[in-house]
C-alpha cells in the first residue's frame, strides 16, 4: 500500500471548500464516467485523476470504480482499489457490486469475508448485494450466516435486505423459510410480495402463488407476468390468457411470457396473431416467433421475419443468430447467411459453440465447404458437435478424405465422438464407396466408444453397403437390427436397387416400405421408375394406379436459389415467378444451346404413363431446371449458382447441370435430398453416383 505523499483535497482533509478550479475538474472528471469506456479510455482518465491531483478524491475514486465496472474492467478497478491505503465501506460495497454486475459471484464473497476479517462491518448495502450472490452459488450456509449477521445488527427490520434473503431462500428451494421472512415483515413493498409469489411459482406451488397474488394490496406489470408466466410454463395457456387479457396495463414482458406460451403448446397462429399485435417488440419477441418457425421448418417465414427486425429498431443477438442461420441453411441463404457472419463480427457477438456450429452448418450446407473449414480452424471454442458438423459437411460434399483427417485429430487430442460423429464418418464413407472403411467405423463405434449403433447408423451401413452393390448383405443386416428398421434404413436399400436395377428385391422391399408409410408418394414413385427403367410397363402403372387410388398426392419438386439477398421458390412447372415468362424463355435457349452440343433429355426420368411429348414438357420444367435459368438470367457470368432441392435430383436434371456448368462456365452446387452436387467443367462431384 503506497503511503500518503500529496495531501489529499482540502475538500475531505479539513472541510475548506476546494478551490474552484478543482472543482471544475472534479466535475469535469466525474460527467466523463457516466458512459462504459474500453480499457485504453479508463487508462486515459485514470492518468487525468492523476495528473489533476484528484486521484485520491472519494468522489471521483468512487465514480472511477463503478465506471470500470459497468466498463466489465473489473481487473482495473481491482488495481485502483488494492493501491487504497484504507478504503471505507463505501468502496468495499463498489467493489462488492461491480463484481456482481459483471456475474463473478465467486469474487462477491471473497471480497466480503475479506471486508470482514479487515474489520468492516457490512451495511444496508453489503447484505443484499452478497445474499443475492449466493443464490447462483447456491450458498445456502452461507446465506445462513449473513441472515444471522443481519439479526445481530440490526437489520432485520431493512426491507431490501428481508427481500433478498426471501429470494436466495425461495431460489434454493427453501420456501418455507422464504415465507417465515415474509410473515416477519413489519411493512412490505410491492417486490417483496412479487419475490413470494415468484418463489411459490418457482417451486410449483400454484395455490399459495395466486392466493397471494389476490391478496396483494397493490400489483404492479411483475406481479401479473409473474403469474402468467407461471401458467405458461405448466402449459396452462387458457388460465394465463384470462390473466393477461385482465391485465390492466401489459409490458413487453407480459407479451413475451404469453407468445412463448402459446409457442411451447405448439399453437404457432395464435403466437404470430399476438406477436403482430404487440405495440413493442423487444429482441427476446422476435428471437420467440423466429425460433418458433424455425422448429416448425418454416424457412421462409423466419428469413422474412428476421429482414423484418432488421428493418425494426430492434437489434438481433447471439439467440436471434443461432435461430435464423439453420433457416439460411434450410433454404441455401448463403448471402443472408454470410451478412449474418459478417454482422456477429462487426458487432463483436461472441462466437460461442453454439453460433460456430450454426455458421459451419450453414456454409456447409450451402455447400461452401471452404469457408466452413475456415470458421471451423478459426473457432476458439469447439466441442464434439462442432466436429461432428464438420465431419458431415466434408462428409455430404464428398470430401471423405478430409472428414476422416478431422476424426484423426479428434482421436489423438482425446476428444470423445458421439453418435453423430459416426452417422458423419458412415455418411463420408457412403459417398465415397469405401465399404470397408466403413465396417471398420461401424465396429469402432461399440468395441472402442461402446456407442450402440442407432436406426441411422444402420441406415447408413445400409446405403453403404447398397450402393456398392452388396445387396444381400445390406438386406441381412436390416434383417439383424435390433430395433424395428426404420423407413430410411429401407429407403436406403431402394434407393441401392434403383442405382443397381435390382427389380427383384426391389419388389420386396418397395412393397414393405408402401405398407410401413402408405402415405409417402415417393417410395411408390421410387417403384415405379424402377419397374419402367426395366420396361415393366404395366407393374409401373399399376403402381401408380395403386398411388392415386390411395389418394396420395406426389410431393411437387421444389427448389430454391438465392439472388440478391431474397430466396426464389421454384416448384416443377411453376407460373408464379414475376419474371415467369423470361425464365421460360431463357430454360428454352439454353436447352437449344445444349442440345447443339449434344443433350439428349433423358425421357426415362420422366413419368411413364404419359406420351413422349409430354415427358419431355414435364421433364424441361422440373423445379432446378427453372431455377438455374433464373440463377443464369439474374447473376453475372461466372457467379457460382446455389440451388436447393427438396427431392433427389432427377437423371435428366443431373446431366443438363453438368452441361450447364461446362458450356455457360459456372459452378453449380445443387443440394438435394440425399447429397450435394458441384458440378464443375462438365462433371459433378458425386461422379454421377447419387
Ligand atoms: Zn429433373
Ligand atoms: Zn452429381
Amino acid at each position: 500500500m503506497m503511503a500518503c505523499l500529496v495531501p489529499p483535497p482540502p475538500a475531505i482533509a479539513d472541510g475548506f471548500s476546494p478551490s474552484p478550479l478543482k472543482l471544475v475538474q472534479q466535475n469535469r472528471l466525474v460527467s466523463a464516467f457516466q458512459s462504459p469506456k474500453s480499457l485504453s479510455e479508463l487508462r486515459a482518465l485514470h492518468g487525468r485523476m492523476i495528473t489533476t491531483g484528484l486521484r485520491r478524491n472519494d468522489l471521483v475514486l468512487g465514480k472511477f470504480i463503478i465506471c470500470c465496472s459497468s466498463s466489465n474492467c473489473m481487473e482495473y478497478a481491482r488495481k485502483v482499489f488494492d493501491e487504497m491505503s484504507s478504503p471505507s465501506v463505501f468502496f468495499w460495497n463498489a467493489m462488492i457490486k461491480g463484481y456482481q454486475q459483471n456475474g463473478d459471484h465467486m469474487e462477491v464473497l471473497r471480497l466480503y469475508f475479506q471486508m470482514r476479517s479487515c474489520g468492516f462491518d457490512s451495511d444496508a448495502f453489503t447484505f443484499p448485494v452478497v445474499l443475492r450472490s449466493c443464490s447462483p452459488l447456491k450458498r445456502i450456509r452461507e446465506g445462513k450466516g449473513i441472515h444471522g449477521l443481519v439479526l445481530k445488527t440490526g437489520y432485520a427490520t431493512n426491507v431490501i435486505v428481508q427481500t433478498a434473503l426471501m429470494d436466495l431462500y425461495s431460489l434454493s428451494g427453501c420456501v418455507a423459510s422464504a415465507r417465515q421472512v415474509f410473515d416477519e415483515m413489519r411493512e412490505r413493498d410491492v417486490i417483496c410480495w412479487n419475490t413470494m409469489i415468484a418463489g411459490y411459482s418457482r417451486c410449483g406451488d400454484f395455490a399459495n402463488a395466486e392466493e397471494l397474488f389476490h391478496k396483494m394490496p397493490e400489483k404492479d406489470e411483475s406481479s401479473w407476468n409473474t403469474l402468467i408466466d407461471m401458467y405458461c410454463k405448466a402449459g396452462d395457456v387458457e388460465a394465463a390468457r384470462r390473466l393477461f387479457d385482465e391485465m390492466p396495463k401489459k409490458d413487453i414482458i407480459s407479451w413475451n411470457a404469453m407468445i412463448s406460451g402459446y409457442v411451447h403448446i405448439g399453437d404457432m397462429e395464435v403466437a404470430r396473431l399476438l406477436f403482430d399485435e404487440m405495440p413493442r417488440r423487444s429482441v427476446v419477441s422476435w428471437n420467440v416467433v423466429i425460433t418458433c418457425c424455425v422448429h416448425h421448418r418454416r424457412f421462409t417465414d423466419a428469413l422474412d421475419l428476421f429482414r423484418k427486425m432488421q428493418r425494426s429498431d430492434v437489434r438481433p443477438n447471439e439467440v436471434t443468430m443461432v435461430a435464423v442461420l439453420p433457416a439460411c441453411a434450410h433454404l441455401g441463404a448463403m448471402d443472408l447467411g454470410q451478412w449474418i457472419h459478417a454482422y456477429i463480427d462487426k458487432n463483436r457477438i461472441r462466437m460461442d459453440v453454439y453460433v460456430t456450429t450454426a455458421l459451419i452448418d450453414m456454409y456447409g450446407k450451402c455447400g461452401n465447404v471452404e469457408e466452413a473449414r475456415r470458421v471451423f480452424e478459426m473457432a476458439k471454442e469447439k466441442d464434439a458437435f462442432s466436429y461432428s458438423t464438420m465431419i458431415e459437411v466434408l462428409a455430404l460434399n464428398g470430401k471423405a478424405e478430409e472428414a476422416f483427417q478431422i476424426f484423426s485429430y479428434m482421436q489423438s487430442h482425446g476428444l470423445k465422438p458421439n453418435g453423430v460423429t459416426f452417422v458423419g464418418l458412415l455418411t463420408a464413407c457412403s459417398h465415397a464407396g469405401l465399404v470397408e472403411k466403413g465396417r471398420m467405423y461401424f465396429n469402432m463405434m461399440k468395441s472402442e466408444y461402446n456407442l450402440e449403433p442407432k436406426s441411422e447408423h444402420f441406415g447408413c451401413m445400409v446405403d453403404l453397403l447398397g450402393r456398392a452393390g452388396y445387396l444381400d448383405e445390406a438386406f441381412e443386416l436390416i434383417k439383424s437390427m435390433p430395433m424395428e428398421p426404420h423407413v430410411v434404413v429401407w429407403g436406403a436399400l431402394l434407393n441401392a436397387c434403383r442405382i443397381h436395377g435390382n427389380v427383384k428385391l426391389a419388389e420386396t422391399v418397395g412393397f414393405r416400405l408402401i405398407e410401413l408409410n402408405p402415405t409417402n408418394c415417393g417410395n411408390y414413385v421410387l417403384l415405379a421408375n424402377i419397374y419402367a427403367k426395366a420396361n415393366r410397363w404395366d407393374d409401373s402403372v399399376r403402381v401408380r394406379k395403386m398411388m392415386k387410388d390411395r389418394g396420395v398426392v406426389k410431393k411437387p419438386g421444389c427448389s430454391s436459389i438465392e439472388v440478391n439477398n431474397s430466396v426464389h421458390e421454384f416448384i416443377a412447372g411453376d407460373n408464379s415467378h414475376t419474371h415467369c415468362a423470361r425464365i421460360y424463355r431463357t430454360l428454352q435457349e439454353v436447352t437449344e444451346r445444349l442440345k447443339r452440343e449434344g443433350y439428349v433429355p433423358e425421357v426415362s426420368s420422366a413419368l411413364h404413363d404419359v406420351d413422349t411429348n409430354e415427358k419431355m414438357q414435364a421433364l424441361s420444367y422440373h423445379s432446378e431446371k427453372l431455377a438455374v435459368a433464373f440463377g443464369l438470367l439474374s447473376t453475372t457470368p461466372g457467379t457460382p449458382i446455389r440451388i436447393v432441392k427438396n427431392l433427389r435430383v432427377c437423371e435428366d436434371c443431373h446431366v443438363m447441370m453438368k452441361m450447364i456448368s461446362q458450356h455457360y462456365d459456372r459452378n453449380i452446387i445443387l443440394r438435394d435430398c440425399n447429397r450435394y452436387h458441384h458440378f464443375n467443367n462438365g462433371s459433378c462431384s458425386c461422379s454421377d453416383y447419387w
